[in-house]
């Protein structure tokens, strides 16, 4: 089918979904088959459920009278059909990737543009080569501006969602020690990341740029176009503050602090500042925008448990991130307890960063290591090494932990929040 002609039915629907349990009055449902089931055998009950048109890749189910549209790949069209809206769009479109911090930082942003403008950004962590196209169909004629997460873990990847989400701003979070199976090493997500540059460089594309990131000064070293942070010489100066657990930014002598813990997210908050001055917002706005901001998403997020200060950040964790992770959380005071789990997705390299993470855990002076997953116990020889999480808890609900502060941090495989409910 052909996109010009299916545009306005696009157009008209309320939303757009992947998932027949969401459909709503109005939806454009996109049937997805997965290996062992036929997604096109839900079209009929999908109209019937209220949905405007769906679009199917079993020819057997067609039925265009009735609104049932088959095409050769949902994929495809969900992909194409985003990149023709997108090119419709004449709003600014703010593309974010790196190996830490952009959901982080896609929030911090998002939040302090609504301060004036209508803004339209990824929902969660919906990154991927279906997320993004699903982010560009969410955005309608009310939208002033879109701020995009995009997420990979090979090659090819950004350049191909750059394609789709055809961003007039980029950032480039960090470049750090993820995913580094799917990359080929750490070279190898410097080159994969930096498609986000080549695109904007390519393009004539605005770049924004923390100057305090050796690597990000490098690589946007040749480009004009550029919006920088983070140093006396660049477009905008900020210095870290710190108030109990939180970081925040000065700039020019007004303190913006943040509800996030950790210094790494100085650098969130600087880029979100960045834009938010960038973009015309004045800095008691912003300043607004951020302290208003509080992390709902196990990620640098700070809970009380009657005398115990949790921090919780079991979204994700790679050799990058746990290891600035563990570096905030040896500043807190009173006695520490760290619950680390397994990185995952690190390849050849996995039990040698599992191994220096324990090393560097040993350092900090923590009163007491424990780790969740098969990784960490082939390196931790202690009884404090547990194969999972169930196997913790079980430990948990026997001996209640005693400590002042407790950090929770793992990869998204290893569910360790569910221990939450025996501290
Ligand atoms: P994903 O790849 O899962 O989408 P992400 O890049 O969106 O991850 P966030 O979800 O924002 O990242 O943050 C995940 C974790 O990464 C945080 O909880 C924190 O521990 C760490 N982190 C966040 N920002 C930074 C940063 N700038 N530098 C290093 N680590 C960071
Ligand atoms: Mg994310």
């Amino acid at each position: 089918m052909n996109i010009n002609e299916f545009y306005p039915v696009f157009l008209q629907s309320k939303n757009v979904v992947i998932d027949s349990r969401k459909i709503e009055k109005g939806s454009l449902f996109f049937a997805f088959s997965g290996e062992s089931y036929n997604a096109a055998e839900k079209a009929k009950e999908a109209i019937e459920n209220g949905a405007l048109a769906v679009i199917i890749e079993d020819e057997k189910y067609s039925d265009p009278e009735n609104n049932i549209f088959y095409v050769s790949s949902t994929l495809e069209f969900l992909q194409n059909l985003a990149i023709f809206h997108r090119d419709q769009l004449t709003i600014p479109f703010i593309g974010l990737t790196g190996s830490n911090g952009k959901t982080t930082t896609k929030e911090l942003i998002s939040n302090v543009l609504a301060e004036k403008f209508k803004v339209q950004y990824t929902f969660g962590n919906l990154n991927n080569h279906i997320g993004v196209p699903l982010t560009l169909l969410s955005i309608r004629e009310e939208h002033e501006i879109a701020v995009i997460e995009m997420g990979a873990n090979h090659q090819k990847e950004i350049e191909s969602l750059c394609k789709i989400a055809k961003p007039n701003i980029g950032y480039i979070t960090n470049f750090g020690k993820a995913h580094l199976e799917g990359f080929g090493g750490f070279e190898g997500v410097i080159k994969g990341k930096s498609e986000l540059y080549n695109y904007l460089k390519e393009n004539q594309q605005k770049i924004l740029v923390n100057h305090n990131d050796k690597i990000q000064v490098e690589k946007t070293e040749d480009y004009h176009d550029k919006i920088t942070f983070g140093t006396p010489d660049s477009d905008y100066n900020f210095e870290p503050v710190f108030k109990d657990h939180f970081v925040g930014v000065d700039y020019n002598g007004t303190d913006i602090f943040s509800n996030l813990t950790g210094k790494y997210n100085y650098d969130n908050i600087s880029a979100a500042v960045a834009l938010g001055l960038h973009f015309g917002l004045d800095i008691f706005e912003i300043k607004n925008a951020i302290e208003n901001y509080f992390p709902s998403n196990m990620r640098s997020q700070i809970q009380k448990k009657d005398n115990i200060t949790l921090v919780l950040d079991t979204y994700n964790a790679n050799p990058s991130s746990m290891q600035v992770s563990l570096e905030n959380f040896k500043t807190f005071e009173g006695s520490k307890l760290i619950i680390i789990g397994d990185m995952l997705e690190l390849g050849d390299e996995s039990l040698k960063e599992h191994q220096n993470i324990l090393d560097f855990a040993k350092s900090c002076g923590f009163d007491e290591i424990i780790t969740v997953g098969p990784n960490f116990k082939k390196v931790n020889q202690t009884g404090n090494a547990f194969e999972n999480t169930s196997e913790l808890i079980e430990v948990l609900k026997a001996n209640p932990i005693k400590k002042d502060n407790i950090l929770l941090k793992a990869s998204r495989g290893i569910a360790l929040e569910k221990i939450i409910d025996y501290i």
